[in-house]
């Protein structure tokens, strides 16, 4: 390590600062967590160095015979974790991953019914500036404005009046049980292809604690660095190996050449260790500490958008305080709290700010910090939210405990 500073001082004194900035802060966005030692080993090791443009055994370069053993390893480690016929590790990211779904399985003008982005979709999911949104006629179904759940039967409703190609259940700021078995059941009705992202929720669903996207879908699709918590990356699974072998191409040679071979490690790292039982002790605090989070948010008076969670994420309405995504970012930030905007289902506010923040447990979860934490989080928030200075008390909280 201090070969590598001294010869590149400026970029290892920013890593340093960026250490010590995850040290010392509460982070609560929802879709980052902190990697073990492990996984950040692989991803750092001398497998960047390798092209392997292709899959296992069928390479355009020689000298794969390891890097082989690499991928068929995640590939493994993965099907045995969702319990999933055929498996692609290579995507470089969830939007790779959905782009690759997207361009194997339907036409460009084809109809795709999602959930609408400012009631808890993704970009991917049909944003007018993204490629989803671009190529593709999209359609999206909206939580009920009064209990701010998924509405199965407006999603029938949709389906049977639009007659989508595919249908995507899923979502980045939506705190409640996905039924994909009840999507599966509207896609049959209408012929549609059901296409489940699991990327915020896909380490709960490996722990069991939330149900499973597989068998239902007929494809699904995963980040691996949120609840997960491997690497920045992408995977797709299914159970249906003709259609995983659309996919493949689809991946390359279709939008892909070389995979990143250290973060294939990196994930067959990460899958290895979402298969220990302590995995599932790890997901079950996160959602612990995710409902004594938002608790403790509704006794301090705040709203939590559909009344409370059952995953690791919620959503606070902040109007109610005079603020906006984008104010109350700023204040936290201040504070070394970090958070991210979120717009309300129904949002009276600017999509550009939002109505509300989205708070997730899995990396202050990671870090050993329970039920009674939340409390002093909460406490935390409310106040700096409220225009208090709270920075040191956030250093010297945060601080007590150990990253991996
Ligand atoms: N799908 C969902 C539901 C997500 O929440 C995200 C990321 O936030 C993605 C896909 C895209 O992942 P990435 O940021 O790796 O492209």
């Amino acid at each position: 390590v201090r070969d590598t500073a001294a010869q590149d001082p400026a970029l290892f004194d920013l890593i340093a600062q960026e250490a010590e900035r995850q040290r010392v802060g509460l982070e609560l966005i929802a879709s980052e967590n902190f990697t073990s030692a492990a996984v950040r080993e692989a991803q750092g090791s001398v497998l960047t160095n390798k092209y392997a443009e292709g899959y296992p055994g069928k390479r355009w370069y020689g000298g794969c015979e390891v890097v082989d053993q690499v991928e068929r390893l995640a590939i493994e480690r993965v099907k045995e974790l969702f319990g999933a016929e055929w498996a692609n590790v290579q995507p470089h990211s969830g939007s790779s991953a959905n782009l690759a779904v997207y361009n194997a399985l339907i036409e460009p003008g084809d109809t795709v019914l999602g959930m609408d982005l400012s009631h808890g979709g993704h970009l991917t999911h049909g944003n007018p500036v993204n490629f989803s949104g671009l190529r593709y006629r999209i359609v999206g179904y909206r939580v009920n404005p009064d209990t701010e759940l998924l509405d199965m039967e407006e999603v029938r409703r949709l389906a049977h009046e639009h007659k989508p190609k595919m249908i995507i259940a899923g979502a980045s700021a939506y705190s409640r049980i996905i039924d994909f078995a009840a999507f599966r059941e509207v896609a049959d009705e209408v012929g549609a292809i059901l296409f489940a992202d699991i990327a915020h929720i896909a380490g709960l669903i490996a722990a069991g604690l939330h149900p499973g996207a597989l068998p239902h879908a007929h494809v699904v699709a995963s980040t691996t660095h949120k609840t997960l918590r491997g690497p920045r990356g992408g995977i797709i699974l299914s159970n249906d190996v003709e259609l995983g072998a659309k996919i493949d191409r689809a991946v390359f040679p279709g939008y892909q050449g070389g995979p990143l071979e250290h973060v294939i490690a990196a994930k067959a790292v990460a899958f290895g260790e979402a298969l220990r039982p302590e995995f599932r002790d790890y997901c079950a605090q996160i959602i612990k500490n995710a409902q004594a989070l938002a608790r403790a948010f509704q006794d301090r008076g705040y709203r939590v958008v559909s009344g409370g969670t059952d995953n690791h994420l919620f959503v606070l309405d902040i109007r109610p305080q005079g603020l906006n995504g984008t104010k109350a970012t700023k204040r936290l930030d201040a504070n070394a709290i970090t958070i991210s905007k979120s717009t309300l289902p129904y949002d009276t506010e600017k999509i550009l700010h939002g109505g509300g923040i989205r708070l997730g447990t899995p990396a202050v979860t990671t870090r050993g910090m329970v039920e009674a934490d939340m409390e002093t989080i909460a406490g935390l928030i409310d106040r700096a939210l409220g225009g208090e200075d709270v920075r040191a008390e956030v250093h010297a909280f945060a601080g007590g405990f150990p990253l991996p």
